[in-house]
């Protein structure tokens, strides 16, 4: 037994998981049992020359295997999940608006500097993969991951592989229309689920109906968050509570129409607002198990909380190696 168990060490494989993020680069090693062994970060101190950004992700990545006790030899892979269009296939990060990048050669650069095959991806579609891999969607086959922060991001898995489109723009489930005359969204169009179901989204809608509604209790609160409805509501405020109930309608109705396009066997949720837990939850899965289409059908997708929270983004980063075709 004791020579088995040296034999599983010595194999065990190591892998580099880059969150490229307009505030924090962040790089963990994680091993192949998913598990995180060590991090380190730096600030991306946006606007900075792509060339600058590139030297400080190797750096991280050196710098984090090292903390783990190991050195690039040991590494298989770097993979990167970065805001944008991220092209898998050339390795280019064609555009983002986020860290002011065009047609950046991401994977040349760091291949460059860290002698290591490196794959990237979009963010929010490298967090559904570590989703899929290790969190609330391991064990599908076919996932779909939405996250509710300051937009409505999401990532899209079918049979193991990320699926983002011919362009590698796709997945973004959040620049879906809800109502055609709704609130401008930040993409150009009206009435985006985004628009809606983002922290955002709710933060205006809970300023809207104080606005309509200035008896309300929420009138005290000096600053409005995304917590403010859900809290008020709580306490018995009828304005805050038709604000919970709005933001659960347009957020069962964006869920549904996912799952109506891609029926996943499952579909997770993440952010900030899903820790508000079943006062948000039950009304909403309630709207979307009588609407979805396949609703009379034995099987249906399974909605879940996201399990893994930012560490997603790394260990979905950490397994790119195997997340195309
Ligand atoms: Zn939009």
């Amino acid at each position: 037994m004791m020579d088995l168990h040296i034999e599983e060490e010595t194999y065990m494989k190591y892998y580099i998981g880059i969150d490229l993020g307009g505030t924090n680069i962040v790089a963990g090693v994680v091993n192949e049992s998913y598990e995180i062994l060590a991090k380190a970060s730096v600030k991306t101190n946006l606007p900075r020359p792509e060339e600058e950004i590139a030297a400080d992700m190797a750096k991280v990545s050196q710098e984090a295997a090292e903390k783990a006790g190991l050195t690039m030899a040991d590494i298989e892979w770097i993979g990167v999940g970065t805001p944008g269009v991220a092209n898998s296939a050339t390795g280019v990060i064609e555009y983002s608006n986020n860290l002011g990048f065009n047609n950046t050669p991401m994977v040349k650069y760091l291949e460059t500097a860290l002698g290591k095959p490196t794959f990237i991806e979009n963010d929010a579609n490298a967090a559904a993969y570590g989703e899929y891999v290790a969190g609330a969607a391991k064990g599908a086959k076919n996932a779909v991951c939405i996250t509710l922060g300051t937009g409505v991001g999401a990532g899209i898995v079918i049979d193991g592989k990320i699926y983002s489109g011919s362009n590698f723009g796709g997945a973004e489930v959040g620049h879906t229309v809800i109502s055609v005359d709704g609130p401008q969204c930040t993409c150009g169009r009206k009435g985006c689920f985004e628009v809606y179901s983002s922290a955002t989204g709710l933060v205006r809608m809970t300023k809207e109906a104080l606005a309509a509604n200035p008896e309300s209790a929420m009138k005290d609160e000096e600053r409005i968050s995304a917590r403010t409805a859900f809290n008020y509501m709580r306490a018995g405020d009828a304005t805050a509570k038709q604000v919970v109930d709005d933001y659960i309608k347009y957020l069962a109705a964006g869920i549904t129409n996912t799952i109506n396009i891609f029926q996943p066997d499952i579909l997770c949720i993440g952010g900030g607002v899903c820790n508000e837990g079943d006062p948000l939850l039950v009304p909403m899965k309630e709207i979307v198990k009588k609407e979805v289409y396949t609703r009379n059908s034995a099987k249906n997708t399974e909605i879940v909380i996201a399990k893994l929270g930012n560490d997603a983004g790394i260990i979905g980063a950490a397994f790119l190696g195997n997340a195309h075709d």
